[in-house]
Formats: structure tokens, C-alpha cells, sequence
């Protein structure tokens, strides 16, 4: 390690030393990563040197930025930071640069001023590079895409120690694998993507009693059926604590949020969810023209580490019988722990073929089921077998599959749910010419 240490710019973190657990923090408080040590990488030579180094030493690389992904203890493995890697330049002809340690509130507020807009997720304190990686699903997903689908290159470390540019021209297989296969490839340091210009948006969320929550999931459920791609809408039935920041109408009850993004003008926006707006009356209507780099408020997201369950579905399908199965299993009579159970709808540019192939699958799925509980008591023991419960209810629509990035998960199981067996074999030939020692074997989407 001191050999290690001696050769980085940026610094070289041990068990024992006071920053070890700043480091090593995920998003998830549930799990408790314990690396053997932290490569806090001040620039890409720090990577490689890490990577080399645990070639030669036997180790185990895993790669972290802000941990909203951490589903590993990484026990034992050279866990590289990449949060100094803070470069974020917004070129007014409609791209970025960001190195690997940006978040997407970084990005969105340097875009903001020349009305450009990145494929942030629906929290902005994810990573830009965790997230792109593993496809990215946002809250103008149905009418911009996959985030992944934006990439244009990307700086990264292989296995082998090389650094690399990677584009579609000079390394088509890297370039496939890196759009989709999160770190399955290498650790990216760099990544330069398109922006769309989006300067506002008629967005934000619709928030009803729980004693409505039948009217208005069946009502969501034909009339999401019924929007162009201009709109992208989620649903989420909500048990939020009484905690600082949760609303008053919303705190320690159950509710129900329809999240609406609209990205035409606002006149058409509001005729396109008047349908929604006129099914129930409303706790809180926060649907409104914002700026578009305030896209956090659509989901509101929390920004703060808890121990958390989570659980995710694709589903083929939302037929009224699906509708009546998860009302029954997670609606307000149900006593469920989850403090959110979300259904988001694809289709519109989620089912495009990206204009270069990547390693991103399932684009056909129709929505994402996604259940979170808190694991505090007196919920805790009750979160898991109860998501298991909700999974099984919905298993009829369920596509069997899982989106890379959501309900962050490790093994054999969870690979073969995120890519199809054809992606998967490809995935581990090209994992295995450019990382033939299997360095990169820890923390989420090792494929070998
Ligand atoms: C509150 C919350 C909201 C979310 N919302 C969305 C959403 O709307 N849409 C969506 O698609 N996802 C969403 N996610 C999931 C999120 O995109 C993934 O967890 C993502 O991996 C987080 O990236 P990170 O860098 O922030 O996390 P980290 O824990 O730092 O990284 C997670 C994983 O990303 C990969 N990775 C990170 N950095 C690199 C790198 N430099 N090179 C190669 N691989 C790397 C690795 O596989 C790593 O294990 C959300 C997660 C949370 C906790």
C-alpha cells in the first residue's frame, strides 16, 4: 500500500484513518462497505496506478462517486473514488464534459444559462457517470431518451491499466459496453454527452388523500395510455414520515403523487393532464412552469442516506386487473411498510433503438415497479418479505427483467435480470479482453 501511496497524486485511505468512513458511505445506510482501502483519485493517472497496482496485488477494483449505488461491502477490494474527478465544462453548442465524480445538479445549473439540459435522473444528487452507465431513466425520459443514448465519448481505465478514449469510431466495443454496463468494462474518469435545449418545463406533481387512491390509479392507468411523448408521468403511492421537509397535507399519511414533465409549451401541457387534475381533488397541486434545472421538485427525491430496502419489476402491462392486484397488496387498506411503491411509464423515446447500439436492454418495457421501505423499526422486518409480496402480485405483468440502475443489486441473478443472455455473453468477452486479469470484480455489474 505504501508503494501505492507514493505514486498517487490524490490520496490512498486505510481502515482506521478518520476519512475511511466519509469514503466509503453509500446512499443506502444499510450497507456497509469495508474495502480494504480508498484510492481518492485526483486525476486519471491516480486510476491507473490503482488498477495496476491491484493487478498485481490480487485485488479486487470497485469504483465509487457519490455511492447512491453502493449494494456491495466491497470487503477486501481497492475501492476507487472518483469524487474529486470535478471537472463539468457546458459548451453553448449543446454538449458537456464532466469527470466522474459530477452530480447532476452540478451539470444542470451550468447548462441552465445558455437554456440547455441534461438527461438528469429524478434525483439530482445522483452521479452523472453511475447513472449514464446504466442507461438512465428521467423525469423527460419519454421524450429525450435514454441518457446513455447521449453519450458521445468517454475517458476510462480498462482492466489492463490502459486509459483510454473511447468512442464510437475508435473503440465500438468499449463504446457498446460502457452505455448500459455501468462498471462491467472499466472506470470511467471522463465523459462528454449531448444536452437538449429544454430552458423550462410545465412540471411537478399532483399529491391526493390516500382515500382516493383507487380513482386515481385507475384513472392514471388509461389516461398515461393516452399521452404523446412530450410527457413522461410516474405514480407513487406514499407513506412519507413526519419528518423536516415533508409537507403538512403529506406527513405520516398515506398519499398518492402522479408526477407529470411536460416538455412542450405550458397551454398544452395543462390540457394534456386536465384528465388527471379532474380526478380527484388534489392535497397539493405542484404542477406549474419551472426552470428546467429545477426538475428535482417532480419526484423530490430524499437527499439524505437512510437504510432503505428496495425491490424492482419491468412490467409488459397495466391492464385493470394489475391495477386492483397492487392496490390490494400495497394500497391504503393494506397495511404496507413501503414507504414509496412507484410505477413510472416507458414507451415514447425509451422504445427507440439508440442510433448506436449499446448495451442497454429492455427498452421494449412498459413500466418500472419499484418498491423502497425504510428499515427502521417497527417496519423493518416487514419491508422485504412484503416487497417479495407485492412482486408476486404483479408477477402476471412482470417482464422478469430489472433496469440496471434501479433496486442496486449484485450477482449472478441480478445480471441475468439487467441484460438479456446475448448482451450478457458480450458484455463478458469484451469485460475479458480489456480486464484479463478480472481486476474489476467488485461493487455493481462485475460480470466475470
Ligand atoms: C434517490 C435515488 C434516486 C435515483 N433515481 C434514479 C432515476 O431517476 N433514474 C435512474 O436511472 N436511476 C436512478 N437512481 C439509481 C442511480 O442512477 C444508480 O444507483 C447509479 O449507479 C448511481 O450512480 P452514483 O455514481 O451516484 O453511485 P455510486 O454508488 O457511486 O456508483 C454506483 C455504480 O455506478 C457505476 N459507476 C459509478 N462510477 C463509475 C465510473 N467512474 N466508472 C464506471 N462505473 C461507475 C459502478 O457500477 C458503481 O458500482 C437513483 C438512485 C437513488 C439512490
Amino acid at each position: 500500500m505504501d508503494s501505492l501511496r507514493r505514486r498517487l497524486t490524490g490520496e490512498l485511505v486505510e481502515p482506521g484513518d478518520p476519512r475511511y468512513a466519509e469514503l466509503t458511505a453509500g446512499f443506502n445506510a444499510a450497507v456497509t462497505a469495508t474495502p480494504a482501502a480508498v484510492v481518492e483519485a485526483r486525476d486519471p493517472h491516480d486510476v491507473v496506478e490503482a488498477v495496476t497496482f491491484a493487478a498485481a496485488s490480487r485485488l479486487p477494483v470497485a469504483v465509487q462517486a457519490t455511492g447512491h449505488g453502493l449494494a456491495d461491502t466491497l470487503d477486501g477490494a481497492l475501492l476507487i473514488s472518483t469524487r474529486r474527478l470535478d471537472e463539468c465544462v457546458v459548451h453553448p453548442d449543446g454538449w458537456a464534459r464532466v469527470g466522474a465524480g459530477v452530480r447532476w445538479q452540478q451539470v444542470l445549473e451550468a447548462a441552465a444559462p445558455h437554456g440547455l439540459a441534461p438527461l438528469s435522473g429524478s434525483a439530482p444528487g445522483v452521479g452523472v457517470v453511475g447513472y449514464t452507465t446504466g442507461g438512465g431513466l428521467g423525469p423527460v425520459g419519454r421524450t429525450y431518451g435514454w441518457a446513455s443514448d447521449r453519450v458521445r465519448a468517454v475517458e476510462i481505465v480498462t482492466g489492463d491499466g490502459r486509459l483510454r478514449r473511447v468512442t464510437a469510431e475508435s473503440e465500438p466495443d468499449l463504446f457498446w459496453a460502457v452505455r448500459g454496463g455501468k462498471g462491467a468494462v472499466g472506470i470511467v474518469t471522463a465523459m462528454e454527452f449531448d444536452l437538449v435545449r429544454q430552458p423550462e418545463l410545465y412540471a411537478g406533481a399532483l399529491y391526493y388523500a390516500g382515500a382516493d387512491a383507487a380513482t386515481v390509479l385507475h384513472r392514471w392507468r388509461t389516461w398515461q395510455a393516452t399521452l404523446p411523448r412530450e410527457a413522461t408521468t410516474s405514480v407513487a403511492l406514499l407513506q412519507l414520515p413526519p419528518l423536516p421537509g415533508v409537507p403538512e397535507p403529506l406527513a405520516g399519511r398515506f398519499t398518492v403523487a402522479v408526477r407529470f414533465a411536460w416538455t412542450g409549451d405550458a397551454p398544452s401541457g395543462e390540457a394534456a393532464l386536465a384528465p388527471m387534475r379532474a380526478a380527484a381533488t388534489p392535497l397539493i397541486d405542484a404542477v406549474q412552469t419551472i426552470p428546467y434545472a429545477a426538475l428535482g421538485m417532480i419526484h423530490a427525491d430524499p437527499a439524505d442516506p437512510m437504510p432503505v430496502h428496495e425491490a424492482t419489476d419491468l412490467l409488459h402491462a397495466l391492464p385493470p386487473e394489475a391495477v386492483d392486484a397492487l392496490l390490494t397488496v400495497a394500497g391504503p387498506e393494506a397495511g404496507s411498510p413501503q414507504v414509496i411503491v412507484e410505477l413510472r411509464q416507458l414507451g415514447g423515446a425509451y422504445a427507440d433503438e439508440p442510433a448506436v447500439p449499446s448495451a442497454l436492454d429492455h427498452r421494449d418495457a412498459a413500466f418500472t415497479l419499484i418498491t423502497i421501505g425504510v428499515l427502521i423499526p417497527p417496519v423493518a422486518g416487514a419491508v422485504a418479505p412484503h416487497a417479495d409480496q407485492v412482486r408476486a402480485a404483479m408477477k402476471p405483468w412482470a417482464t422478469g427483467a430489472a433496469l440496471p440502475n434501479l433496486g442496486a443489486g449484485v450477482g449472478p441473478e441480478r445480471l441475468a435480470r439487467s441484460y438479456t443472455p446475448p448482451t450478457l455473453t458480450r458484455l463478458i468477452e469484451v469485460a475479458s479482453r480489456f480486464d484479463p486479469e478480472g481486476v474489476l470484480r467488485a461493487g455493481q455489474v462485475p460480470v466475470r
